[in-house]
């Protein structure tokens, strides 16, 4: 656990990722953060040392990125894991068999997978409820429910939850409200102003931003759940090396830079695909047409690079994934490179076949990572992938 200055949480957003949570190296005055490559620590006495004894428990590489996420989302203590799996893993930890868990239908394939498959056995118990509704969220409650779960914009469908109304119905049950702000960034949307409990990312994705590294972080805001979480993310051990850990703190110093990019390049290819395509086979919160675009402009101030098209058959959607040479045909997204990607082989392989079907992960639908290359070279490649479509 590492807790931030109070002087961290003041200066703007630019100036938090760069300079929050870091120190000038104690030894060399080295301005960034070394990669402390080390398992342990040695001692000066039996019991004398410098709060550091063993590498699963703290690095002081990983703690300048626990320390910078946390400044950026306004927390105040950050655990980084060594993937965003991992993250929702250990997160799940706090809770206990017995214990039920509300999660948003469409979340990302591998947290499904996780819930479903691992932890239900173990005896959490899961309820997949629309989260763009709270009346469904609120009847799903039962009184051993401790945490609603949901992920805002969703992946792959676009679906913005109400996160100011999920706070309400978490405070009236006594649960925690658990958010996965990876698709938006602190940049574009901080889930504590409306009440969340616990911000968490895949910090693979735009945090990092250079497709470079797998790893998450959580943030919270209270002293007790970061004690709690502190003892899990020891004993449990899922834990970034610290490369891991520099090239994420290395990601987050530009992302004031990248994001407004993201989210400039991700409106302009959507509103050309509206026009190629027509209204109804684009999915991008940003555009007027997205069912949910006034809620999404009242909690965020930005909308990344994500869209989802509907192509309307497999053999469509593999004419433009064939065809693409600016966008990359790959998993993952959130990098300064564009990607494409066909989520029901791919990212939501793992969910089942109906599960798909109910959500609308249908065999035509493609999605985007629009990346920070110039608008022009990434509408191009996606006009001449869309000839003879
Ligand atoms: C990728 C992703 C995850 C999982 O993160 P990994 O780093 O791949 O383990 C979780 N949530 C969302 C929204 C993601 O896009």
């Amino acid at each position: 656990m590492t807790r931030i200055n109070a002087e961290d949480l003041e200066a703007g957003f630019g100036t938090r990722a760069i300079h929050a949570g870091q120190r000038p190296d104690p030894m060399s005055g080295a301005i960034m953060t070394p990669i402390y490559q080390t398992s342990t620590y040695v001692q000066e006495a039996m019991g004398v040392h410098k709060g550091y004894e063993y590498a699963r428990g703290k690095n002081p590489t990983r703690e300048a990125l626990e320390r910078n996420v946390a400044a950026l989302e306004g927390a105040t203590h950050g655990f980084a894991f060594a993937s965003g799996v991992a993250t929702t893993d250990s997160l799940m930890k706090l809770f206990r068999a017995g214990d039920h868990v509300i999660c948003a239908e469409n979340v990302y394939g591998g947290t499904y997978r996780l819930f479903d498959r691992l932890l239900q056995p173990l005896g959490l118990s899961f309820s997949f409820v629309d989260t763009r509704d709270p009346s469904a969220v609120r009847a799903a409650v039962t009184a051993r429910t401790v945490a609603i779960v949901c992920e805002t914009p969703s992946n792959p469908m676009m679906r913005i939850t109400d996160l100011a109304a999920m706070a309400e119905i978490a405070r009236a049950a006594r649960a925690l409200l658990i958010v996965d702000n990876t698709f938006a960034t602190p940049f574009f949307q901080r889930p504590f102003d409306f009440g969340a409990d616990v911000v968490y990312h895949s910090t693979t994705k735009y945090l990092n931003g250079h497709s470079d590294m797998i790893g998450g972080i959580a943030v919270v805001r209270d002293d007790e759940l970061a004690a709690r979480l502190q003892f899990i993310q020891n004993a449990a051990g899922a834990v970034p090396g610290p490369f891991d850990s520099w090239l994420a703190l290395r990601g987050t110093k530009t992302l004031h830079l990248r994001m407004p990019r993201h989210h400039e390049n991700g409106l302009a290819v959507a509103q050309w695909l509206e026009r190629r395509l027509g209204e109804a086979a684009v999915v991008c919160p940003g555009l007027p047409s997205h069912p949910q675009h006034a809620l999404a402009m009242r909690q965020m101030q930005g909308f990344s690079g994500m869209i989802s098209i509907e192509l309307g058959s497999k053999a469509r959607a593999k004419h433009l994934l064939d065809r693409v040479r600016v966008f990359s045909l790959a998993e993952s997204l959130g990098g300064v490179e564009s990607l494409i990607s066909h989520p029901a082989t791919m990212t939501h392989a793992s969910v089942p076949a109906e599960r798909k079907a109910m959500l609308g992960i249908s065999d035509g639908l493609v999605r985007l990572s629009c990346g920070v290359e110039d608008v022009a070279d990434l509408i191009a490649d996606l006009s001449q992938a869309c000839d003879g479509l």
